[in-house]
């Protein structure tokens, strides 16, 4: 009888929610909502046209015809609510919402499954490829959301690739995470927070070449076929004082950022190059494009079209790697 409801238990948990951080980036003073009902102040009401909603200190203020009601926090309860930063974008999301407001700004959070949030992934890193593709990108989505919380505080994760990005779910990515659904790739019997990137320079880099703490996996440098034969290749002119510190330590991801803050994102697109410098420039030459770590997205698609399967792709680019549930 013990073994049987043991066994019964995993079925009746619910299944893992992240509170993701949405539109964080654009610091928010102003969101118009779509939903079918929301609740503020102990109130609950039926909004069945778009709602603006405003801040004011810590304050949420959302306006339904002519009162305006005020809380701290605002909530809607899914399944789908749809969000809008006037003059930047919209965006539905299949799970339940929170704003609340911070220093005249809002802050809004979707309570998403995991899996909701996995296909979403999908959607924005890998719109389209092969399905073994699909879903390696899928398990490495969903092994970052398992090992990586804690970067945020508020919320688990933000919707930028600063945690990871996310779009619109499609047909074809909420299909990669269905398929691929609870597996999570471990190293030493812990999750792995899977960190990918878009392409690389023929290798892949390991966490120690960037000089970046990997939590737990060091991550290895491993050869990349499709990458070699066609590396992405680039070329930056950066002015001499900005780009110094690169010049002089080497490559790091941390500096990558700090020199993209600088000159601008995309102007560094990875951390495999060379320098020379010119009186007053540095020129980096470089190959591939992100940080270099764990997966190549692109020899990954290249890999599942020449027939390959999921685990072989996550076994080359997560070497050392047990993909479990
Ligand atoms: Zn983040
Ligand atoms: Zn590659």
């Amino acid at each position: 009888m013990l073994r049987a409801a043991l066994l019964l238990i995993p079925a009746t948990l619910p299944a893992a929610t992240l509170h993701i951080g949405v539109f964080d980036l654009f610091r928010p003073t102003t969101l118009l909502l779509r939903a079918a009902a929301i609740a503020i102040a102990d109130e609950r009401l039926a909004t069945p046209s778009e709602l603006t909603i405003t801040a004011a200190a810590d304050t949420v203020i959302c306006r339904i015809g002519s009162r305006a009601l005020r809380g701290r926090r605002l909530s809607v309860t899914g399944p789908r609510v749809q969000l809008t930063v006037p003059g930047k974008l919209t965006r539905a999301y299949n799970g339940n919402l929170e704003i609340t407001a911070s220093a005249g700004v809002l802050i809004a959070t979707v309570q998403m499954d995991i899996e909701e949030a996995v296909a979403a992934v999908v959607a924005a890193e890998m719109p389209h490829a092969p399905q073994a593709a699909l879903e390696a990108q899928a398990i490495a989505a969903r092994s970052y959301y398992t090992a990586s919380k804690g970067r945020h505080s508020g919320f688990d994760f933000c919707d930028t690739t600063h945690c990871q990005a996310l779009q619109q779910t499609t047909p074809v990515a909420r299909r990669a995470a269905h398929s691929s659904t609870g597996q999570v790739i471990h190293y030493q019997n812990n999750p792995v927070g899977a960190m990918y990137f878009r392409s690389c320079s023929g290798r892949t880099l390991g966490a120690i070449d960037v000089k970046l703490s990997a939590e737990g996996y060091p991550y290895f440098a491993v050869d990349c076929e499709a990458c070699r034969r066609r590396p992405h290749t680039w070329e930056t002119r950066v002015p001499e004082s900005s780009a110094e510190a690169l010049v002089v330590k080497g490559p790091s991801e941390a500096l990558r950022l700090e020199l993209a803050r600088i000159i601008g994102w995309n102007r560094l697109p990875s951390n495999t190059y060379t320098t020379e410098r010119t009186p007053g420039t540095i020129i980096f030459r470089g190959k591939g494009h992100g940080h270099g770590i764990g997966m190549c997205q692109n020899g990954a698609i290249a890999m599942a079209r020449q027939g390959l399967t999921t685990a072989q792709i996550l076994s080359h680019y997560y070497p050392h790697t047990a993909i479990r549930r």
